[in-house]
């Protein structure tokens, strides 16, 4: 199994198009489970099958596929101490291995990727208002999820009873609000995105 910088456990996430069904590959044309697409690029061809090795491989880059969407802008006000070419070779690779050789992250709407300390973060999987109480250090998930909420969703409010009551498992079908918790690589620090259907 494959290993990902930027996604902990894409073959058991509730919020990870991983198939288990075998089928055909897009990319190398071998049978086997895969990612779900839609794997978008300039030329979309409907790439919607792609194995894990075709996707840790970086197949996606050279077909110019994009599996996931960054939030580069914050990524690049956090480089901003660097000289530009340093910066905008930082932000190209880190972009790259998240857009083409990252699972792609199952949410309800475009989401792009947090960033924090000058990298992506570490997507750990979906929560719900049990696991925030049980991550919070004082036991308050309310607390815990406005303290680390990301800074693009702060401005619509959502009540913490709104959350789903635990996570989702891969087997249930989701809850209409979607609530995904993330790792800063660097400073280790939680942050957290959600969305509704
Ligand atoms: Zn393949
Ligand atoms: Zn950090």
């Amino acid at each position: 199994m494959r290993t990902f910088k930027y996604f902990e456990s894409p073959r058991t996430s509730a919020a990870s198009s991983w198939t288990e069904e075998e089928d055909t590959c897009d990319l190398c044309g071998n049978e086997g489970p895969w990612y779900e697409g839609p794997f978008v690029g300039e030329d979309d061809d409907g790439v919607e099958r792609v194995c894990e090795e075709c996707l840790a491989g970086g197949e996606l880059t050279g077909q110019g596929l994009s599996a996931n969407t960054g939030d580069v802008d914050t990524l690049r006000a956090q480089l901003q101490a660097l000289p530009p070419a340093e910066r905008e070779t930082r932000i190209g690779e880190r972009t790259e291995e998240l857009q083409s050789r990252t699972p792609p992250l199952v949410t309800w709407q475009d989401l792009p990727w947090p960033a924090h300390c000058g990298d992506y973060c570490r997507f750990l999987g979906e929560t719900g208002r049990k696991e925030l109480d049980a991550l919070a250090p004082d036991g308050n998930g309310e607390a815990f999820f406005h303290k680390h909420v990301y800074e693009a969703d702060r401005e619509l409010r959502i009540d913490f009873a709104e959350l789903p009551p635990e996570a989702p498992t891969r087997d249930e079908d989701a809850w209409e609000v979607g609530v995904y918790l993330f790792r800063c690589l660097d400073c280790g620090t939680h942050v957290i995105r959600w969305d509704a259907n």
